[in-house]
């Protein structure tokens, strides 16, 4: 049985989540896939995907795969391992980012220590604004 996401808060505008405690990660069940929990239903994303992923020590993705549209960005959150993309391999450690592009070949293994990671989707070349062109300040008074 799989792990819950559990629901925080929520408006018409928001809906915050917890995945629990990064150790409990490797509790989910996603299809033939433990330790893999996606966010975009509990989320309610429109843009993106968002999944954790909890590989224990020396396993790999149970696929190597590419994507049709989607680039990936993956952040190493905890342990290390190596990555596969197309023919290159590269060392993994706790806080690196790989951006994807769709037709990449990937995969990941993880090291001794097990690796615990993020992924994200999002449709490549979709960004036309960010950072400061993009926010703009709220109609309404912080409470904070
Ligand atoms: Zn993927």
């Amino acid at each position: 049985m799989s792990k819950e996401i559990k629901n925080i808060a929520e408006n018409k505008n928001f809906k915050a989540v917890c995945v629990g405690p990064w150790a409990e990660i490797a509790q989910f069940v996603t299809g033939d896939f433990k330790g893999k929990v996606f966010l975009k239903d509990a989320l309610g994303t429109t843009g993106s995907e968002i999944s954790f992923g909890a590989l224990p020590a020396n396993t790999a993705l149970p696929f190597f795969h590419a994507h049709k549209q989607n680039e990936e960005v993956y952040l190493v959150l905890k342990g290390n391992g190596k990555m596969q993309i197309d023919d290159d391999v590269f060392d993994l450690q706790e806080s690196t980012l790989v951006r994807v592009n769709p037709q990449g070949a990937r995969s990941l293994k993880s090291g001794p220590d097990g690796m615990l990671f993020m992924c994200m989707q999002t449709k490549a070349g979709s960004l036309q604004e960010w950072t400061g062109a993009d926010g703009v300040p709220a109609q309404t008074e912080s409470k904070l």
